[in-house]
């Protein structure tokens, strides 16, 4: 039935079992990839969408790296817009509405159409291991499969529990079984085990709803695109709209509240914080009478409706009557009730920075499975793994991004440095170089790093290449070029900027806050330059970002350097915090267990404070 031996082998066809099979396959690793219904490679389980603030960042950063999200996330996509484009660049944030069943369609033929990826639809039921190290698993058919790495994306899965009011019962995702036998093979062998929570809306039918009554939420009139490879840019898109609820929507749903599994103790484990439930959000912020709702397509052609900002696991019978109490859908007809969902997941301190476990060699985790929420945090962490799972098994170095080089690198750093007790979300907030870390310039960070390693492709590499030699020269061409007065002058008056008196170089007036690309292009030897070089939109972007943000990307450079000095003093795999007596007892216990591999990330860990962290550089010389 199989290839003999496999190189790796992947648990699991979610966000991060699809970005995973996909790396290693294409870094050249016979990958098999074994996933409980081959239906369902991809799928969604909660909302039609991906990006949105960092995560968009995120799509990007996989895109740059040769992952297939961004390619899919554009062949599926039903809307797309830029977020935050009122701000500052660092914060522009793309997010695509997708059509469910092709987003899942598209992953599914990504990965048919990818050399050395073999498929097989079983569950996983046990490990192989011998000695420290993993050599296979076991089937619940009691097949075994060898190979010489595994990498575990099981998601919501691991003894999944749903609840709906006071029902509960066994499953991974509405309509799919759990998965048991993991989670408790790996506690026998040491590893800490925990449970989390999260919730889904009701679907609805489309065609019972009134959205006369709502207001409109279109997509970007110039929309944009996650690839940085030729995928095509939406022509047409579908409207989401918005309603809200209201104090009759909020008292309807507190007569459920006693037989709510969030409020009656049946559900222990923790949710994620900035997707709460809208009995959450009701019980938390009790002043409020009304909450948003964005009532979104599920696709193309499908009249399925989800109800985004209605997550719950009320009785079904609650659910459906406030539900006919908000505006517009006072004739709705249910497809699929909401319902919350808990699960296993194991802490991500026993994880290095590849993602392989520190208990046992060539064994990765990647995606929910290590206490994070969302498909573009998930789709990261399995391209990481899928990455070096392959680089371990051919005895390469490992691929790490570091926090001033990609969301990844914070969301990797952050999981295996802090851990976390409760579902982690990607926010801008949690990258302390967020200039540097933009969707704009994700090719660039990235992609000479990937083609390095033998993953992002020739094509890839010439694309960025071709975009950063002519930003950097239309750059060049601002800093050398000058103007004069009469020609700068009109376009100043336009936006109340303060007219010059003599004339100086481009770069200059191009700094000032209310001059853009768009005036830039009115002076005759700005638009002709372009011209003559073919600059497309992306390269305008650039250009205008280079020399808008030059200050500011320039200090956080300056930062981010010397930080970089601190992750250069290395600390020896195995030394012995219990020496350092003047350590505090809390710094020394967390030392211990999570064992960073360099000053800077000791630094990181709570409970380790300034005068640990010189305690450690005295020690070790510095
Ligand atoms: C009800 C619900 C609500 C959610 N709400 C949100 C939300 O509001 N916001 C948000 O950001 N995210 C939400 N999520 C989370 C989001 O779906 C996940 O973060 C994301 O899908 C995780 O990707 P993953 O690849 O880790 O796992 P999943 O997408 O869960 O995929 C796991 C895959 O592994 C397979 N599998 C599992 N165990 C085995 C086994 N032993 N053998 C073989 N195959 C196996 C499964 O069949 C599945 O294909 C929600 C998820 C659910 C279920």
């Amino acid at each position: 039935m199989f290839e003999k031996d496999y190189d790796v082998i992947v648990v699991g066809g979610g966000h991060a079992g699809a970005e995973a099979a996909a790396a290693s396959a294409n870094m050249g690793s016979k990958t098999l990839l074994v996933t409980m219904n081959l239906q369902n490679i991809g799928q969604m389980s909660c909302n039609p969408a991906m990006g949105g603030i960092a995560k968009g960042q995120i799509v990007r950063e996989i895109d740059a790296l040769g992952g297939y999200s961004g390619i899919v996330t554009d062949k599926s996509a039903i809307q797309f817009k830029m977020l935050n484009k009122s701000k500052g660049p660092a914060m522009w944030s793309p997010r695509a509405q997708n059509d469910r069943m092709r987003f899942a369609e598209e992953w599914r033929l990504a990965l048919e159409n990818t050399p050395n990826v073999d498929f097989y639809q079983e569950m996983v039921s046990g490990l192989l291991v011998e000695g420290d190290t993993i050599v296979g698993v076991r089937t619940s058919l009691g097949i075994d499969i060898r190979a010489k790495a595994v990498v575990l994306t099981n998601g919501t899965f691991l003894n999944g529990l749903i609840h709906i009011g006071e029902k509960q019962f066994g499953g991974g995702r509405a309509g799919e079984k759990a998965a048991t036998g993991i989670t408790e093979q790996l506690v026998d062998f040491g590893f800490d085990s925990g449970r989390m929570k999260t919730g889904t809306p009701p679907r609805v039918d489309g065609r019972s709803l009134d959205y006369d009554k709502m207001i409109p939420q279109p997509g970007d009139e110039n929309p944009e695109k996650f690839s940085y490879l030729n995928t095509d840019i939406l022509k047409t898109q579908r409207d989401c709209h918005m309603t809200h609820t209201s104090a009759l929507v909020h008292d309807l749903l507190r007569e459920g509240f006693d037989r709510s599994p969030m409020f009656n103790g049946r559900i222990k484990s923790i949710g994620p914080r900035y997707c709460p439930s809208i009995e959450d959000k009701i019980n938390r912020f009790s002043d409020k009478d009304s909450h948003q709702i964005f009532v979104e397509p599920e696709g193309w052609h499908t009249v399925e409706v989800y109800v985004n900002g209605f997550s719950t696991s009320l009785p079904e019978d609650i659910q459906y009557n406030a539900l006919k109490s908000v505006k517009g859908f006072e004739k709705v007809k249910f497809f699929r009730p909401g319902y919350a969902i808990e699960y296993d997941y194991f802490p991500p301190t026993q994880l290095k920075h590849t993602l392989e476990t520190k208990l046992l060699n060539n064994l990765y985790f990647a995606g929910q499975i290590n206490g994070t929420t969302g498909y573009e945090e998930a789709a990261s962490q399995g391209l990481m793994a899928g990455i070096n799972a392959h680089l371990k098994i051919n005895e390469r170095e490992p691929f790490i991004l570091k926090r001033d080089e990609a969301y990844i690198g914070v969301l990797v750093d952050d999981l295996i440095t802090k851990g976390t007790e409760e579902p982690y979300r990607m926010f801008t907030s949690r990258a302390e170089y967020r200039t540097l870390l933009r969707q704009d310039n994700a090719d660039l960070r990235l992609t000479p790093k990937s083609f390095d390693i033998g993953l992002a492709s020739k094509e890839r590499l010439k694309k960025m290449e071709d975009k950063h030699h002519k930003s950097n020269s239309f750059v060049h061409f601002f800093r050398k070029t000058s103007f004069t007065p009469e020609e700068i002058n009109p376009i100043l008056e336009s936006v109340s900027s303060s007219p010059v008196r003599q004339s100086d170089k481009l770069f200059k007036v191009f700094s000032r806050p209310k001059v853009t690309m768009e005036h830039m292009l009115q002076l005759e030897s700005v638009s002709s330059f372009v011209n003559e070089h073919e600059f497309n939109s992306e390269v305008l972007e650039q250009a205008e970002i280079q020399v808008k943000y030059s200050g500011y990307i320039a200090k956080e450079k300056n930062n981010a350097d010397k930080l970089h000095r601190l992750e250069n003093v290395k600390i020896p795999d195995n030394f012995d915090y219990s020496k350092l007596k003047s350590l505090s007892y809390e710094a020394r216990e967390k030392l211990e267990a999570i064992r960073p591999v360099t000053i800077s990330q000791a630094s990181r860990i709570s409970g380790v404070s300034p005068s640990d962290v010189s305690v450690l550089l005295v020690f070790l010389g510095r």
